[in-house]
């Protein structure tokens, strides 16, 4: 069998991160098999679909390096491969489902149905009023004009299925009201649209997220009313819900969702799939760190977690540092430019290369190079200390003494500034080194966190330095 399996997003300019998981375990499984990976866009709800949130889908893909072998730009033996090109196939499954009596048309409006819900005490959803409606009564609906939808009524019984991550799951029918498989006017909804595609794209493998666990049962159905042979069906994985720190539905409200706020805020794609495949799956006890070749050589639905999968910032962050740290310099230099740039920081030619080495092992964000070594490329003038409240009288005269001596220095290089400083401050004024040179690096690179003082000095060089420990002897006078 070729395994081929599809990611199926509704095109968002944000993709949710819980979705680009999904996305990654159904393209690991496919690549894993040396199968076909398929994107789909389900775009059939015109009022969410736009050309910038289609384009936004793909790219996010395309950066988080999950690609696929059919689908928009790539085309393939199913094309179009976005919905909303589709609507003939979805209107001649509809008909077909008519036709053969497995769907019928509902006249009811939302109001007649929650009127006859009020004050019942049946299970929600639609109470099947259209189902046995006459060929008069009928007719009265169509000859008054109104408009229907298509509703699909599950035969008796139940549908059981042996799910790769749930294992045997049973849902009983009499629990799934009449659905919906169209809107007014005819466009079909997601679980038709999806079903029919599935389908007739030959899928082997369905992965998404456990939310639609009681789609699948619907979609079954359809399946076999359609006609589409049992021997075909595509085997499920439904994926655990990911949660915020609160334990609840990750979302706007405990966290940040989307693909591009990671993108933007300095992480690696690299590390986005690492963790991304840490949320529900892993590749061996203790083993936190690998590659997507690694993940997708061991990936196994079989060993995905059924519980639901805590989305950890700083779990993430951690690994975001380490895939840093393991990048080739210059590597690392050619990633790091563009956010220089979009800094508005200047960058002269090979600071950053001699920069790089004393900021790699300090990083956990691409972001934080930009902070760190903002204090060496800024112009004087728009130096500015941002922990300034580090700066008090009480420092002002080891501030001083380290003035004094780095004035008298003779050869500006990192290992002289530090037994310089050494000197002074530790053995002269007898401070404890931690105490001792948190004010001067402050003072020289505007923050706490920096990269190594006695090269960051260096780098510096002698009156840019100079001059900043005595603004900052300024500030610490007046504070
Ligand atoms: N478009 C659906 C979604 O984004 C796809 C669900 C599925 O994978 O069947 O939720
Ligand atoms: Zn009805």
């Amino acid at each position: 069998m070729t395994v081929r399996t599809r990611f199926a997003p509704a095109p968002s300019g944000d993709l949710h991160v819980g979705n680009v998981r999904t996305a990654l375990f159904s393209w690991a499984l496919a690549r894993q098999a040396e199968g076909t990976f398929v994107l789909r866009v389900e775009d059939t709800d015109a009022s969410r679909a736009t050309e910038e949130a289609f384009a936004g889908v793909q790219d996010a893909l395309r950066w988080i390096g999950i690609d696929w072998d059919e689908g928009p730009g790539v085309g393939g033996p199913y094309a179009p491969y976005r919905q909303s090109e589709r609507r003939a196939v979805y209107d001649e499954a509809a008909a077909r489902l008519e036709a053969g009596g497995a769907a019928y048309r509902c006249y009811c409006t939302p109001e007649e149905i929650a009127e006859r819900r009020a004050g019942s005490k049946r299970p929600p959803g639609y109470d099947g009023h259209c189902r046995r409606l006459s060929d008069t009564q009928r007719a009265a609906y169509e000859a008054d004009g109104r408009s229907h939808i298509l509703r699909f009524p599950m035969p008796p019984g139940a549908t059981t299925w042996t799910d790769l991550v749930l294992g045997e799951v049973t849902i009983a029918h009499d629990q799934i009201p009449d659905f919906a498989l169209t809107r007014s006017g005819g466009a079909p909804l997601y679980v038709l649209a999806a079903a029919v595609d599935d389908a007739l794209m030959k899928l082997t493998h369905i992965v998404r997220g456990n939310d639609l666990v009681s789609a699948t049962p619907r979609q079954m159905a359809l399946f076999a009313a359609l006609g589409h042979p049992r021997e075909e069906w595509p085997s499920y994985g439904h994926l655990p819900l990911i949660v915020g720190e609160d334990g609840k539905p990750l979302s706007k409200r405990n966290g940040e969702v989307s693909l591009r706020w990671y993108r933007e805020h300095g992480f690696l794609a690299d590390a986005m799939r690492n963790y991304l495949a840490l949320l529900g799956w892993s590749l061996a006890p203790d083993r936190e760190l690998f590659d997507t070749a690694e993940m997708v050589a061991a990936f196994d639905l079989s060993r995905v977690s059924r519980n639901p999968a805590r989305f950890d910032v700083r779990k993430l962050e951690a690994i975001n540092g380490e895939k840093i740290r393991a990048l080739p310099e210059e590597t690392l230099v050619q990633m790091l430019r563009p956010w220089f740039e979009a800094a508005g920081v200047p960058l002269p030619p090979g600071v950053l290369e001699s920069a790089v080495p004393l900021i790699q092992t300090r990083i956990v964000r691409l972001t934080d190079a930009v902070d760190m070594l903002r204090f060496l490329l800024v112009e004087e003038a728009d130096f500015a200390v941002v922990d300034d409240d580090q700066l008090v009288p009480a420092v002002a005269p080891q501030l001083s003494a380290a003035r004094e001596a780095l004035a008298a220095v003779e050869a500006w290089t990192h290992e002289v500034i530090e037994r310089t400083l050494r000197d002074t401050l530790v053995d002269g004024l007898g401070l404890k080194p931690k105490l001792a040179f948190g004010p001067v690096r402050v003072a020289v690179t505007g923050r706490r966190m920096s990269p190594p003082l006695f090269e960051s000095l260096e780098l510096l060089g002698r009156d840019r330095s100079l001059g900043r420990l005595d603004a900052a002897l300024a500030l610490a006078a007046e504070a």
